[in-house]
């Protein structure tokens, strides 16, 4: 290239520092969609909004071989049976290759659509250290006619806990006899440790007045409600993307590499079993996760 037509040395350094910034983003993109922290619907919608960003400049095949249970055979078929060169990106595809990858989209990947006939049992549940906790009491603080259930644990108080307040804090025995007489709507043994669970009275009280109630438990919990109360309506709280989740979880990075690799196993687990809840909300801002709950909870 002649002087006259080579780029200034800061523009090329600019440039590069951009490609990186938006290879990045690429990345974290990706593996946000391997882990189901966004459906792969909302990647193509984003991309389609705004082709020339750096998710419009996903490849295709970049895109297809994120998605889960997909690898280079499936996709150079899938690609082949939606008549897409394996060059497009997607902020490049024609309306028809658009319509065809949405539509293969939505039968792989059921779109998220509630059932109908939800009743005012509101399960909050989602991985662990998504924030369900700050959600919860958020909403206890700003929406006094929702009851936010109190929950038996056979844990001891931590600082600043108050019985009957933030759990009904139990020993072993009276937890057996809890369970014994039916006075939970559900029970479970979280992280392996000490045992929680939902006594039954105040929720059906509340909701025989016409109260919404607000349940935070673990996904164990979530499903047994779904089991007991069909109509409940099961919310799933998701962090905004993996690295936030990840560093939300191991942030301190006080744990060793084998604590660290069975937390994040834990959390990709927890993040597939989404599939089983009525509404998917995003812990993107709190106030604003809250507001969206309990816009759920009428
Ligand atoms: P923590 O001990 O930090 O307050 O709570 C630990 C975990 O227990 C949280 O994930 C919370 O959702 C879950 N949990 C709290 N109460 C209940 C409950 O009544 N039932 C179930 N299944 N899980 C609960």
């Amino acid at each position: 290239m002649s002087d006259a037509r080579r780029p200034p040395e800061v523009d090329r350094a600019a440039a590069s520092r951009r490609a990186v910034a938006a290879r990045r983003e690429r990345a974290a993109l990706k593996q946000d969609v391997a882990m189901r922290v966004i459906t792969p619907q909302q990647v193509l919608r984003r991309a389609l909004a705004a082709p020339e960003s750096p998710v419009g400049a996903l490849r295709v095949t970049e895109f297809l071989t994120a998605l889960p249970a997909i690898g280079a055979g499936k996709r150079d078929r899938i690609l082949a049976d939606l008549d897409i060169s394996p060059v497009k990106r997607l902020g490049g595809l024609g309306v028809r290759q658009r319509a065809a990858l949405s539509q293969w989209l939505d039968t792989r990947f059921a779109p998220h659509r509630p059932r109908a006939g939800r009743s005012r049992l509101v399960v909050l549940a989602g991985p662990t250290a998504v924030g369900k906790g700050t959600v919860a009491a958020h909403i206890k603080d700003h929406h006094p006619e929702i009851l936010l259930s109190v929950s038996a644990t056979t844990r001891a108080p931590r600082p600043g806990e108050i019985d009957g307040e933030h759990y009904f804090f139990v020993d072993d025995a009276e937890f057996d006899r809890m369970i014994r007489d039916g006075e939970l709507l559900e029970h479970a043994t979280v992280h392996n440790k000490h045992r929680y669970g939902t006594p039954k009275a105040p929720i059906e009280k509340a909701l025989a007045e016409g109260r919404t109630v607000l349940l935070e438990i673990d996904l164990q919990g979530a499903r047994q409600v779904r089991a007991a109360a069909p109509d409940a309506s099961l919310v799933f709280l998701l962090p905004p993307s993996w690295d936030e989740l990840v560093q939300r979880l191991v942030g301190r990075g006080t744990e060793d590499e084998e604590e660290r690799a069975r937390r994040l196993r834990t959390a990709k687990g927890e993040l597939a079993s989404q599939g089983e809840f009525d509404f998917l909300v995003v812990n993107d801002e709190v106030a604003r996760a809250a507001a969206e709950v309990a816009s759920l909870a009428r």
